[in-house]
């Protein structure tokens, strides 16, 4: 396919443009913003949207047992396994029109610009929108691509209960039920795509402090979560002398006062946060014998995750202001680094839209962070301005938009060959 090396080249800015937009009218929020909810009535609408755009190119639309949606442009060689180029539709309650969908739409784009040039390739290529990735509705998130990726047990994932008590396989079967009606091809279980890749905004700062169109993610972070408890003694707070009180409180302040400082040892990639706190019997006038607080720990390497597990583990072995303290890993994800031979193909393709295209890690999860477990994966960033998402004033601009749909367009002409 060497005429179409180029291909981003060819890319209808507007009508991508166009396609973000319509696809932001289902679950649209006024003023501004959306919300589709996983395998709600909304997301199962950007499903369909999604089908009919495909469709409308030529293409074929399958699902899968986990109501992910792949739209298929044939290859020469259709026994060849498909490059895959999408994410999610879902969205937050309150989010923004780009968290997701512009991925997917993006993929769209690059198979209508294959379609209107006329081009054929030897690969296949399927868009795909992975369900629930946000995990707002159905908790964790990325159901979709950890099931596809074998990360996650399918049981475990349609037992989990919504926030009014509906089961995630309930409406999973709702969907799998509407996209049948639909006339969409049920090929229920996972395959070895041949590489995915996924566009999305950056979520951060840095490209828009950089002034940047796009960015080329080298990797994602892991992340351990511990939850953590001080077990003092409740008692009067007036009338308990200083020298006998086991105050869990002060327990914890000390606890993460020498967690802080092993932190501070390391280098400024690493994120430490403290985003729950909670004592008991939580009242003014007791001393506190219960604190509870949880950890998000946050790094690009592995063994730097590993070597302030071990200390954090060893300093909750001892005590704090008489307290003792127990410390508990409740979720651990490891760091991926992209496959240097897929970076080669988004550095080639950026450079030429974008020259010093900048290199970041992803301090959020996306569905890549799972498929890189079964196939090359690798990640396009743009920028949202003041990094903001998850909120109704995300906010993109087309022109970096545009250069990175170009982007991606490129590169999956070099992968389609
Ligand atoms: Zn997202």
């Amino acid at each position: 396919m060497t005429e179409s090396r180029h291909l981003g080249e060819c890319l209808d800015g507007q009508r991508f443009w166009n396609d973000v937009q319509s696809l932001a009218s289902i679950g649209a929020l006024q003023p501004k913003g959306i919300r589709r909810l996983a395998l709600d009535d909304q997301d199962n609408q950007a499903r369909l949207w999604l089908v009919e755009q495909g469709r409308a190119l030529g293409c074929q639309a399958y699902y899968d047992a986990m109501g992910n949606v792949f739209i298929r442009r044939e290859g020469k060689a259709p026994e060849l396994a498909p490059l895959l180029v999408g994410s999610h539709l879902d969205s937050q309650p309150q989010a923004g029109i780009h968290d997701g969908a512009l991925g997917v739409v993006a993929g769209l784009a690059v198979l209508r610009t294959l379609h209107e040039q006329g081009i054929d390739h030897l690969r296949p290529l399927e868009v795909v929108a992975w369900t629930n990735e946000e995990g707002a509705r159905f908790t964790p998130g990325a159901s979709g691509s950890s099931w596809f990726a074998g990360q996650r047990d399918y049981h475990a994932i349609v037992s989990t209960l919504d926030g009014s008590g509906i089961r995630f396989g309930d409406a999973l079967d709702d969907c799998l039920e509407l996209l049948k009606e639909h006339g969409l091809t049920y090929r229920p279980e996972p395959f070895i795509p041949h590489t995915f890749l996924e566009l999305h905004i950056e979520q951060g700062p840095v490209l828009e402090a950089l002034n940047k169109p796009i960015g080329v993610v080298s990797g994602i972070q892991g992340v351990n979560w511990y939850e953590v408890e001080v077990e003092g003694q409740a008692n009067h707070a007036g009338t308990t002398p200083r020298q006998v009180r086991r105050d869990a409180f002060d327990g914890a302040h000390e606890f993460v006062s020498a967690l802080k400082a092993t932190v501070l040892e390391q280098d400024d990639d690493l994120r430490f946060t403290i985003g729950k706190f909670s004592l008991w019997p939580d009242s003014v006038n007791t001393i506190a014998q219960h604190a509870a607080f949880t950890i998000d720990l946050r790094h690009p390497t592995q063994s730097v995750l590993d070597t302030l597990d071990a200390r954090f583990h060893d300093l909750a072995k001892r005590q704090w202001a008489g307290c003792d303290t127990s410390l508990k890993v409740t979720s651990h994800v490891a760091p991926v680094a992209f496959p240097e031979h897929l970076l080669d193909v988004l550095r080639d393709s950026a450079g030429r839209y974008c020259p010093g295209t900048p290199e970041l890690v992803s301090g959020a999860f996306h569905d890549a962070i799972h498929l890189a477990h079964v196939c090359p994966t690798a990640m396009l960033f743009t920028p949202c301005r003041q990094g903001l998402s998850h909120h109704p004033d995300e906010h993109i601009e087309r022109e970096d938009a545009e250069v990175a749909a170009r982007v991606l367009a490129d590169a999956a002409a070099s992968l389609l060959g």
